[in-house]
């Protein structure tokens, strides 16, 4: 029997460091929400900076026997945690939609593309290659091995609970990496959770400690500025992310950065418009709209620009709003009061500017933090919300008349993470797909994630790619090793 509660006392709330739950120094706690109604759904450990050290110790001291350890072995064990993870789908479902919100049907979902990371990387722990070559010379031989970068930091955000861990912990095991993690203090659970199902797969001691902390900064800066660990994998906000490569620099860490995006979704006279309204729902809604992927901004041609606003908003506006865990619900709360606060905030801006609201649009009054599933047309170029992250279910849509004119406005920003783009001629698709400014593309296609594609963003979207056959190189160092004969 699956209850709210049951799921939630199954979880250590603990401090997970050298394979031991400890409480935090001075047994501090923070609290953990539920955003639906603000209701406090339990206590965790609420590590300090002395915490922190002792988790970075264990992983220190977990590396040599770590590194040593045959990749088939750390292959079995990441299959396990694919396959516990796949077993307790539904409850770590339950747990995930209590703290972050999301319907249970996108909380499975994410479980499940969680677990993916696991098997994908299992896989690839057994094929990290080297290589043999003659010197140009002809007299000299050169090895070339990779080894494991070190004891790696990583940092994952409350928007993908889970599947930000498996992203990075997948290939930091595979890879012969010991870690500490701390997960974002809104959504500590799910990781807690995930550490004891690692635990349970065979995981050795010390090799994932988890740090959950209502002190970011303060636990996580003296860790980076210490030199020991060797690399930082952060998902989150490009402010925060540049902040902490300026960290990084002083011992100079390797860094994969997955930070902010701002994913036009170009529509032209010539797509397949039933497609591009799919693609239009997943791209925008999947998520509550808390994705880094998310389509912030819809550029759509003018032959079509009338009947896809028109289309988006029947289906924007057919969706059910409410708390994630009730039948039927595709809009759950947001993440926290100020996350519906900045939604509110750009909608006004856009409106003040000339917007139009074609459904949605007001917040809707506490408890929990609720805003609509939102459609704005003639939205001017210049609203906030065409530079800024909305992180909401809110669709602007912005008509175009020729593609000079949308690849100027779609690549008219920062960031440089995801672009979509709908198109049924192929000339036209592989044209526009080399001129926008992204590191993954959407053709015709609304979701672009998978744990088997290099996902990772250009510009100041960030640094490093996961996932993919490249997602473990992250992890490893190239040794050359240059041999006379
Ligand atoms: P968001 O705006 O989505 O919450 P953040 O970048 O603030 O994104 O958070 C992503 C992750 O980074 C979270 O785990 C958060 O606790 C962490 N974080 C925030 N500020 C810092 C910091 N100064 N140092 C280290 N980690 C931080």
């Amino acid at each position: 029997e699956i209850s709210e509660t049951g799921v939630v006392n199954a979880v250590t709330k603990e401090l997970f460091i050298g394979g031991k739950w400890t409480s935090a120094a001075g047994g501090k706690t923070f609290p953990v929400l539920d955003p639906s109604n603000g209701g406090l759904l339990c206590e965790v450990a609420d590590a300090s900076p002395a915490d922190g050290k002792a988790a970075l110790d264990a992983a220190v001291a977990a590396q040599p026997g770590f590194a040593a350890m045959p990749p088939r072995e750390r292959g079995e064990i990441l299959r396990r945690a694919y396959e516990l993870l796949l077993a307790r789908n539904e409850e770590l479902a339950l747990l995930m939609t209590l703290e972050m919100g999301k319907p249970l049907a996108e909380a499975r979902g994410e479980v499940a593309y969680a677990a993916e990371f696991f098997r994908w990387f299992a896989e690839e722990a057994v094929r990290i290659d080297g290589g043999y070559a003659v010197a140009p010379n002809g007299s000299g031989r050169f090895l070339v091995t990779k080894q494991p970068v070190g004891p790696t930091l990583l940092i994952t955000p409350w928007n993908f609970p889970m599947a930000m861990g498996g992203r990075k912990i997948g290939p930091a095991i595979a890879a012969g990496c010991t870690t500490v993690i701390k997960p974002a203090e809104q959504t500590p659970l799910s990781m807690l959770a995930l550490a004891g199902i690692l635990a349970e797969a065979g995981l050795p001691d010390g090799v994932l400690n988890v740090v959950t902390t209502s002190d970011a900064g303060g636990v996580m800066e003296p860790l980076i500025r210490d030199g020991r660990a060797r690399k930082l994998s952060f998902t989150g906000s490009t402010a925060v992310g540049r902040t902490l490569l300026e960290q990084c620099a002083e011992k100079v860490l390797r860094t994969s950065m997955e930070l902010g995006g701002n994913a036009p979704f170009l529509v032209f006279d010539d797509a397949d418009l039933d497609a591009a309204i799919d693609g239009a729902m997943q791209a925008k809604m999947r998520n509550i709209g808390e994705a880094c992927t998310a389509a912030n901004r819809f550029y759509v041609q003018r032959g079509v620009y009338d009947e896809f606003a028109r289309r988006l908003t029947e289906r924007m506006s057919a969706l059910v709003m409410g708390r994630g865990t009730e039948d039927g619900v595709t809009v759950g709360p947001l993440i926290d009061p100020a996350a519906v606060e900045k939604v509110s905030g750009l909608v006004l801006d856009a409106t003040e500017r000339g917007a139009k609201v074609l459904t949605g649009g007001v917040a809707v009054e506490g408890p929990g933090n609720f805003y609509p599933a939102t459609v704005l047309t003639d939205v001017p170029l210049n609203a906030k919300m065409a530079s800024e992250e909305i992180f909401g279910p809110v669709a602007p849509i912005s008509v175009f008349d020729t593609e000079d004119e949308a690849v100027a406005a779609a690549n008219n920003t920062e960031y440089g993470l995801v672009s979509y783009l709908y198109t049924n001629d192929v000339k036209r698709a592989l044209r526009v797909s080399e001129r926008l400014e992204a590191g993954m593309i959407g053709l015709n296609q609304g979701i672009v994630s998978n744990p088997a594609a290099p996902f990772g963003g250009i510009k100041q979207s960030g640094l490093g790619r996961e996932g993919g056959t490249v997602g473990i190189d992250e992890f490893l160092e190239i040794k050359y090793i240059a041999v006379s004969l």
